[in-house]
C-alpha cells in the first residue's frame, strides 16, 4: 500500500496557489559570475583573470587580494555569514541513498585583528584571500582507495576557478564554492575527489585536440577546446511520510518488497501527461532555486512510470554542469522536505516499472564555435565532423571497457540491459546515413561525402507545415546515440556525479584526437588517416536494435564485451592498457587508478550488504510479527524460512562480487 504508485485523480489535481513570481527577475542573482566581476572588479583584474584561465597561469596574490574583498562584499549584501569550500568526495558511484551529494565544512567569515584578541578594539567580518582560495580540514575520513594511510589527515581544497562561486538561497545562508578539489598532505597529485580527474580530461581534450586541429590544418584561430554537457535528471516523487514508513527506501534508496499495483505503466500514458499539482510546485520551486543561481533549466515533466519525472538543464561547460547536476539534486531534497515530499534518485525505486537514468548530452567544441559533433554548414565543419566521430569510434573501440565502468554501480545493475536503458554492451550509434558514409570513406571516399542536409517531411494535412527532419534518426537503444550536435551518454545511472562518466568520455576522445594527431604527424593524409580509424574501428559502430537478442550474439562475434554486472565491468577497470591511457593523458597515475576501482568496488559491496541486512531485519522485525499476529505463529516461521533464504541469496551476491577483488578483504 505504501509505494501504492497510481494516483487518486482527486489530489492529482489539486489546485495549489503560489503568488506570482517571475522568476527571469532574479536570473543569477546569487552567483558571483562574469557579469558580476564586470561591474565590481577593476577591468585589469578580470581581464588577467580571464586570461588565466585559458591559459592556466595561476592567479597573482593581488589579484587573489581584489578578487576576495569584493566577492566578501558582495556576499555579505546577501546576508552571508559562512563560507564554504564545495567539493565531491570519491563516494564511488551510484546507488547512493539521496543521490551524489557534495560535501562541505562551513567557515565562518568572522576573523579578529590580531590587536583585538588583547585589548578591547572591535572585532572584524573579512574574508581573506588565503582562505578563501585554499582550504584545509581533516580528510582522513573520505574514501581513498588506499592512496594514503589513516594517520596522515590533512586535506586541501582549492578553487575551480571556471566555476563560480554562489551564495545558496532559501534553505542556508553562505557562500559555496562552485567547488573545491580535494589533494591529500605528502600527495603531489590530488585526486581522491570525483572533481579533480575531469579537470584533468578537459585540460587533455584541449591539449590533444589542439594537436589535431594543427596536424589537420582544421580551426587556424582556436585558442582553447572545451567539452560540454547538458545532464537529463531522472527522479521519482512521493509522499515523505510513505518514504519514512518504509526501512528499505529510507536504508537503501530502493525498495527491496512489494507488489506492483494493477495498474501502473502498461498503457505508457503517464509520459508527457499532466504533472501531479503538488508535485508541479516543487518543479516550479527548483526551477526558481536553479535560476538563482545561475542553472536555466530546458525542460520538465513527467516520465514513463507512475511518479516519475525529469528536469534538465541548458547545457554548459562540464565542469559547471556537473556542478549544478549535483546543486539540483541537494535543491529537490531541499524543496521536497518542505512541501513534506521525498525525491528517489535510486536507478530502481520500484522493480516491474521503469528505473530513473541520466543521460549525459556530451559534446566537444572550441572557443570559435566549432563543434566536434556538429555536421556544420562549412567544409571545415563537415571535416571536422568527420574527424572528431573518427576520434570517438577509436576511443569507445580500444577502450570499450572503461566507458562501461564508468557506469557501473550496484543500482545501474538493475536497470542496463532492460528495456527502459541501453545493453551493458557499449556501442556508438552515429546514424545509419553516417554508417554507409563510412563505408565509402573506407574505400577511398572523400572526406566531405556525407550529406548533412536536414530534409523536409510532409505532414499529409494541409493546416500543417512540412516537418524538418534530423538528419539522422534516434536510436533510444543505443548507449551513445548522435542527437544532431552532441552525443548522448544514455547509460549514465540517476544517482550517479557526472564527474566519472564525463571524465571517460573526454578522456577515450583525448585518446581519439591523440592517435589521429599521431597517424597524421607520422606522414598519412588527413583524409587515409581517418580512414584507416574507422576501417580499425568499425565494429564499434551498431544502428540496430540494441535491446534484441541479435545483437548480443552480433557484439560477441565483434568482440565487444557484455559486462553485464558491476564487479564484471569493474574488474576490468585497472587493466595495464587503462593504467597507461590516464597516466598518458596526465587523468591519473597508476596509483590513483588502483585507488579508483578500490572504491568503486568498496562501493559496490556496502550497498548490496545494506540491502541484505536491510531485507532480513525486515523479514524478522516486520513481515513475520505481523503474520503471526495475524494467522498463526506457523505461518509466521514458514515466512521466515521462506524469506531468509532470499536475503541470504542476496548476501552471496555480495560475497561472490567481493572475491573478485581480494584486496578488499
Ligand atoms: P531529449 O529530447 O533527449 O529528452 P532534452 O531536451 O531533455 O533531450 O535534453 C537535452 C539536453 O541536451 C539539454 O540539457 C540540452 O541543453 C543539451 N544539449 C543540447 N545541445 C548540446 C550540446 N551541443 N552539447 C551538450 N549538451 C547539449
Ligand atoms: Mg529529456
Amino acid at each position: 500500500k505504501d509505494t501504492q504508485l497510481v494516483f487518486d485523480l482527486q489530489s492529482h489535481f489539486a489546485p495549489v496557489f503560489e503568488p506570482p513570481f517571475d522568476p527571469l527577475n532574479v536570473l543569477s542573482e546569487d552567483l558571483f559570475d562574469d557579469k558580476v566581476m564586470a561591474e565590481r572588479l577593476p577591468s585589469s583584474v578580470v581581464q588577467r583573470f580571464k586570461e588565466c584561465l585559458i591559459t592556466g597561469a595561476p592567479t597573482t596574490e593581488e589579484d587573489m587580494t581584489v578578487i576576495a574583498d569584493m566577492m566578501f562584499a558582495w556576499a555579505r549584501e546577501r546576508g552571508a555569514i559562512d563560507f564554504s569550500h564545495w567539493f565531491f568526495p570519491m563516494r564511488g558511484g551510484g546507488g547512493a541513498v539521496g543521490g551524489m551529494l557534495g560535501a562541505y565544512k562551513q567557515d565562518t567569515l568572522i576573523d579578529l585583528e590580531f590587536a583585538s584578541k588583547f585589548t578591547t578594539k572591535p572585532m572584524k567580518a573579512t574574508l581573506p584571500s588565503d582562505r578563501l582560495f585554499q582550504g584545509e580540514t581533516d580528510g582522513s575520513s573520505f574514501p581513498n582507495g588506499g592512496l594514503r594511510v589513516t594517520h596522515s589527515a590533512a586535506a586541501f581544497t582549492t578553487w575551480d576557478r571556471s566555476s563560480p562561486p554562489f551564495v545558496a538561497w532559501q534553505w542556508q545562508i553562505f557562500i559555496k564554492f562552485g567547488d573545491g578539489l580535494l589533494s591529500c598532505f605528502g600527495l603531489d597529485v590530488g585526486g581522491i575527489d570525483e572533481k579533480t580527474p575531469l579537470l584533468r580530461s578537459m585540460d587533455a581534450v584541449k591539449k590533444e585536440g589542439l594537436r589535431l586541429l594543427k596536424a589537420s590544418g582544421l580551426g587556424k584561430d582556436v585558442q582553447t577546446i572545451y567539452s560540454y554537457l547538458g545532464w537529463e535528471q531522472e527522479f521519482f516523487v512521493i509522499k515523505a511520510e510513505h518514504y519514512k514508513a518504509r526501512p528499505d527506501l529510507v536504508n537503501t534508496g530502493r525498495t527491496l518488497f512489494g507488489k506492483l499495483p494493477t495498474r501502473h505503466q502498461q498503457g505508457d500514458l503517464n509520459y508527457f501527461a499532466p504533472v501531479p499539482g503538488n508535485v508541479q510546485l516543487l518543479l516550479d520551486r527548483v526551477q526558481a532555486v536553479m535560476l538563482r543561481l545561475g542553472c536555466p533549466m530546458a525542460v520538465k515533466h513527467n516520465e514513463v512510470a507512475p511518479g516519475q519525472h525529469e528536469m534538465s538543464p541548458v547545457f554548459r561547460v562540464a565542469n559547471v554542469s556537473c556542478d549544478t547536476n549535483v546543486l539540483f539534486m541537494e535543491v529537490m531534497n531541499r524543496e521536497a522536505a518542505k512541501m513534506g515530499l521525498q525525491v528517489l534518485f535510486h536507478e530502481k525505486p520500484f522493480a516491474g516499472i521503469n528505473g530513473s537514468g541520466k543521460h549525459a548530452n556530451w559534446s566537444v567544441g572550441t572557443d570559435t564555435g566549432l563543434n566536434f559533433f556538429y555536421p556544420g554548414k562549412t567544409e571545415e565543419g563537415a571535416k571536422l565532423f568527420v574527424t572528431g566521430i573518427a576520434c570517438l569510434a577509436y576511443g569507445l573501440s580500444q577502450h570499450n571497457e572503461l566507458v562501461r565502468c564508468s557506469v557501473a554501480t550496484a543500482g545501474n545493475d538493475h536497470r542496463l540491459g532492460a528495456q527502459e536503458a541501453p545493453p551493458a554492451i557499449i556501442s556508438l550509434y552515429p546514424g545509419q546515413g553516417f554508417e554507409k558514409y563510412v563505408d565509402s570513406v573506407i574505400a577511398g571516399g572523400d572526406l566531405l561525402g556525407y550529406k548533412a542536409e536536414k530534409k523536409k517531411q510532409a505532414t499529409g494535412c494541409s493546416q500543417a507545415d512540412p516537418i524538418e527532419a534530423n538528419v539522422e534518426d534516434r536510436n533510444r537503444t543505443a548507449p551513445f546515440p548522435f542527437c544532431g550536435n552532441r552525443f548522448e551518454f544514455r547509460a549514465v545511472g540517476s544517482s550517479q556525479n557526472c564527474n566519472l562518466p564525463v571524465m571517460v568520455c573526454n578522456a577515450i576522445m583525448a585518446s581519439g584526437m591523440a592517435h589521429l594527431a599521431d597517424l597524421i604527424e607520422g606522414g598519412l593524409s588527413h583524409r587515409d588517416a581517418v580512414a584507416k580509424m574507422f576501417k580499425e574501428n568499425k565494429h564499434v559502430v551498431f544502428t540496430g536494435n540494441g535491446n534484441s537478442g541479435e545483437w548480443k550474439q552480433e557484439a560477441a562475434k565483434r568482440g565487444l564485451p557484455n559486462l553485464n554486472t558491476t564487479p564484471k565491468a569493474l574488474s576490468t577497470w585497472n587493466s595495464d592498457k587503462n593504467k597507461a591511457l590516464f597516466e598518458k593523458l596526465g587523468i591519473y597515475t597508476k596509483e590513483e587508478t588502483e585507488a579508483r576501482q578500490e572504491v568503486m568496488l568498496e562501493n559496490y559491496i556496502t550497498s548490496l550488504k545494506i540491502e541484505a541486512e536491510t531485507m532480513i531485519q525486515m523479514v524478522d522485525t516486520a513481515i513475520v510479527p505481523a503474520c503471526a499476529k495475524d494467522t498463526s505463529c506457523m505461518v509466521g516461521s514458514w515466512m521466515q524460512l521462506l524469506l531468509e533464504p532470499l536475503a541470504l541469496k542476496h548476501l552471496k551476491h555480495v560475497v561472490r562480487g567481493s572475491t573478485l577483488i581480494p584486496r578488499i578483504h
